[in-house]
């Protein structure tokens, strides 16, 4: 992997090759913090973009993901021109998908429930979802560690 940028989990990209990134960054970074299981398990995060010389993906994608103590924890590809909210869906569900299988920590986890929320766009906004019982949202961004 060859990385082109990196910053902190509540940084922003340095230039202005990233800037759709950064909305959907800050919004995922908050929910990350909401999980103290998460900011326990992985240190020093921080959001990178590369790409794979060997392996490149077709356009639009660029492989986005995070690092954890200086080194890249996983990478997923990701069309970075969409809008903020389909953007900030896709950002989630990579974390997620992650966090799920590699960390095995279930982020974000709905405190009613114990259940996993899952990440989608519904009326132009990205949501975290719980199936219930009586299904509930939560806006990307805006999970707290006492949500709902
Ligand atoms: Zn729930």
């Amino acid at each position: 992997m060859i990385e082109i940028e990196s910053w902190p989990l509540f940084g922003a990209p340095a230039g202005t090759t990233f800037t759709s990134v950064a909305l959907p960054c800050s919004r995922v970074a908050h929910d990350l913090l909401s999980d103290p299981q998460v900011m326990a398990n992985l240190a020093n995060l921080e959001w990178w973009v590369g790409y794979d010389p060997a392996h490149p993906l077709p356009a639009p994608s660029t492989t986005m993901g995070l690092k954890a103590d200086g080194q890249a924890i996983f990478g997923s590809g990701i069309d970075l021109g969409m809008p903020v909210f389909d953007l900030t869906a896709r950002l989630a569900e990579a974390v997620q998908d992650h966090l799920t299988g590699y960390e095995f920590i279930q982020w974000p986890a709905c405190a009613r429930h114990h259940r996993i929320m899952l990440p989608g766009v519904y009326e132009s906004e990205a949501w975290w979802t719980c199936k219930g019982p009586g299904l509930h949202r939560v806006r990307i961004g805006e999970f707290a560690v006492n949500e709902p």
